[in-house]
């Protein structure tokens, strides 16, 4: 078996038996890659806590040709985000940034620019105060980078300019929709004009400056909303990130519902989902 090196991140862990885990890694080299971590379980593992979900390092394994599993042979840890882990909303939203990367890469597919803005969203993400904004860039960013780019210059039914007043967009579509194509999904989101400029600006800017940018609640609301109904629409995925993310965010009166409210947002989910279908 040929031994590989690259760098990685460990974007999920699963038990394997009793004494083994399979751990999914985004790496640098290989792009989305899965492979067997032979008695981690065992107190005396070399492995030992080394692969916990984030952590990023240089990854070495026997490589398995034609297998869907790999084998580590070592991990050794280059940055555990320590500072991240410290902060529960900010370990959240790097949990999503995980999932996000799960969900988005392809096993065997190289894609060297969503690893580097993968490090340097967690890198950032240790700096600011506020992820949320950094977290939404960061969202638009990969997804054009893995082919699920939102159209927000041209309309998504004619490819015509966006202009006017009014700004509908359509996350089943894929994009802006203009006046006369709004026919198109009568239930295209409506966004206002500081929201679209938000979105164009952040698709693009270097992570490290979108932590310079300030928006208002209402945009910043319009975007969320905007951004999550695109991915559940285009990744055909509900985020368990975003669950967890939203329950530490509630006020402390509606934590106490949790578990009805919990019912009441998947039958909604199930609701859209039946919508969406048809
Ligand atoms: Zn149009």
């Amino acid at each position: 078996m040929p031994v590989q090196k690259t760098q990685a991140f460990v974007i999920r862990t699963q038990s394997l038996g009793e004494v083994d885990k399979i751990i999914s890694f985004y790496t640098s080299n290989f792009g989305k890659m899965r492979a067997v971590a032979r008695g981690i379980k065992r107190s005396k593992s070399r492995l030992g806590g080394s692969l916990e979900l984030l952590n990023y390092g240089d990854l070495v394994f026997f490589e398995r040709p034609n297998k869907d599993l790999q084998i580590i042979n070592s991990f050794d840890i280059l940055d555990s985000f320590g500072v991240l882990k410290d902060d529960l909303t900010k370990t959240a939203y790097a949990f999503y940034i995980a999932e996000l990367l799960d969900v988005t890469g392809v096993e065997g597919k190289t894609n060297e620019a969503a690893f580097q803005l993968t490090l340097t969203a967690l890198s950032t993400m240790e700096k600011v105060l506020h992820p949320e904004l950094l977290v939404h860039a960061y969202e638009l960013q990969l997804l054009t980078l893995m082919g699920y780019q939102p159209q927000l210059y041209n309309c998504v039914g004619c490819t015509g300019q966006i202009t006017g007043k009014v700004f509908h967009f359509s996350p089943p579509l894929g994009g802006m929709l203009c006046d006369k194509c709004f026919y198109r999904n009568s239930s295209a989101l409506h966004l206002s004009r500081g929201t679209c400029e938000l979105m164009k600006r952040i698709q693009m800017l270097d992570l490290p400056l979108v932590t310079r940018i300030s928006a208002s609640d209402a945009v910043m609301g319009e975007l969320k909303n905007a951004l999550s109904t695109f991915i559940t629409f285009q990744l055909e995925r509900h985020f368990k990130s975003l669950d967890f993310i939203a329950s530490i965010k509630e006020p402390k009166g509606k934590r106490a519902r949790g578990k009805e409210g919990k019912r009441e947002n998947e039958k909604a989910r199930k609701r859209e989902n039946g919508k969406a279908g048809k």
